[in-house]
């Protein structure tokens, strides 16, 4: 019998209200090739995410959802990953970085116009990259003037995921250019309807359109949506960069797990049995098996660690790296059991994470877990530097 108010507890909630309120159709639903499909479809799954409580646990506890301990986020994030739900694609940067960053750095006016609007779908998007500042984000250049009541912003964004869809932006801005580059910076929040601002999709080569490029022409800012201080917006990256704390590595991490059966599936001929494998198919279905467990160990252990406030200096970035390099392996080894079939397969479903089973979309897609949150090289650096304490890169 589960205690209740336990984590347990919990997890058979959310177990019931996925089998209440899943729709069984979403993957149909939701293609990367029928936009007006995936809109709806997200639209539609984050409403009752919304009304249940789940998309919320980490917002502060006087909003609907909100004041779940890390523990409990963790549970939540594991239990609709491992029941096949929809990832929240569409409203991850409004639920996380946006409302994050307005709850600890914003203005009361900020929060109560965009808090509210965020839990009726207002769609964010993320505009920190350029072309010139990715892994150096400091570099970026895109200008921003003050003019009286309202800053005036010239430059280019990048990158900028789901960016097309965006009600919003998280814009980070140059202001000053005197002194060392992270000092400068501004944080502001971009109406996507201003004058001045065209967002271009950008064609990946798996065929989808997960970014855009925004471009920037005079475009007019009140300096009511400076977030924090004039030149002091570095801070408030920081505060956007960690607002997920680790939960999407968890939730992709589960979703690997149980696409596993996908590959026992496909090298079996269509069934479950493990018997009519090859051994030495076997081995290396049980060789991935085996790391992602090891990855879900190593990722219980640095929650734990957060959740405690001891988490050492480096951990995230070797998760970081050991998923993004078994995310290539699972794929690849999915797309090799498939053969030719699994070549020619462009069906993808937007936002499904790994059981989608669409091997040649799902091996291409997994080059990203080697760029987003930070590339493997810059995770490699601070190890070597941070944890190994081997000299540090010479800057230029
Ligand atoms: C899935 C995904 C989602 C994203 N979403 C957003 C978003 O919503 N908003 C947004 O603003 N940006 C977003 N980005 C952009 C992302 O932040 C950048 O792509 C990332 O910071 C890398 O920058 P870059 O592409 O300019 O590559 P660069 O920084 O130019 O790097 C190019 C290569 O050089 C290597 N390199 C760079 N510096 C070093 C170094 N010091 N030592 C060794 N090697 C180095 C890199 O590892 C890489 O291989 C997203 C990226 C991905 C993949």
């Amino acid at each position: 019998m589960e205690e209740p108010g336990s984590i347990d507890a919990l997890r058979g909630e959310i177990r019931q209200w996925l089998a209440a309120n899943l729709p069984a159709d979403w993957r149909e639903r939701q293609r990367g090739d029928d936009i007006p499909s995936f809109l709806t479809m997200q639209k539609e799954w984050f409403a009752k995410l919304v009304e249940a409580g789940y998309a919320t646990p980490h917002w502060p506890k006087e909003w609907p959802g909100g004041g779940r301990p890390l523990a409990e986020q963790i549970a939540i994030f594991e239990e609709l990953a491992r029941g096949g739900a929809p990832r929240m694609s569409l409203f991850f940067v409004s639920l996380y970085h946006a409302a994050m960053t307005l709850c600890e750095c914003g203005t009361e006016a900020q929060r109560a116009k965009h808090l509210p609007a965020i839990l009726k779908g207002e769609i964010w998007c993320q505009g920190f990259s350029e072309p010139g500042a990715g892994s150096d984000l400091a570099a970026l250049r895109t200008r921003a003037v003050r003019k009286g009541d309202h800053y005036v912003v010239s430059g280019q964004k990048i990158w900028s995921t789901l960016g097309q869809f965006a009600d919003q932006c998280l814009l980070l801005v140059r202001t000053d250019s005197s002194g060392p580059k992270q000092a400068g910076i501004t944080f502001l929040l971009m109406d996507m309807k201003s004058k001045g601002v065209d967002v271009r999709p950008i064609k990946q080569i798996t065929g989808d359109e997960e970014f855009a490029e925004i471009f920037l022409d005079e475009v007019e800012i009140p300096v009511e949506n400076l977030v924090g201080v004039e030149n002091e917006g570095w801070k408030v990256a920081q505060v956007t960069l960690s607002s997920e704390r680790g939960l999407t590595l968890v939730e992709l991490t589960e979703r690997m797990g149980l696409s596993l059966w996908r590959l026992v599936e496909i090298a079996s001929g269509g069934g479950r049995d493990f018997s009519a494998i090859d051994i030495g198919t076997r081995r290396e279905i049980v060789g991935i098996a085996s790391r992602i467990e090891a990855l879900r160990a190593m990722l219980a252990t640095l929650m734990a660690n957060r959740i405690a406030g001891r988490e050492a200096v480096g951990d995230a970035s070797i998760l970081k790296l050991a998923y993004s390099r078994l995310s290539r392996d699972f794929t690849a080894l999915g797309l090799r059991l498939g053969g030719t079939a699994s070549l020619c397969d462009t069906h993808y479903t937007l936002g499904a994470g790994y059981e989608t089973g669409n091997w040649m979309f799902d091996f291409m897609n997994s080059y990203q877990y080697n760029i987003a949150g930070g590339s493997n090289e810059v995770q490699r650096n601070i190890i070597s530097e941070r944890v190994l304490k081997m000299p540090r890169e010479k800057l230029a």
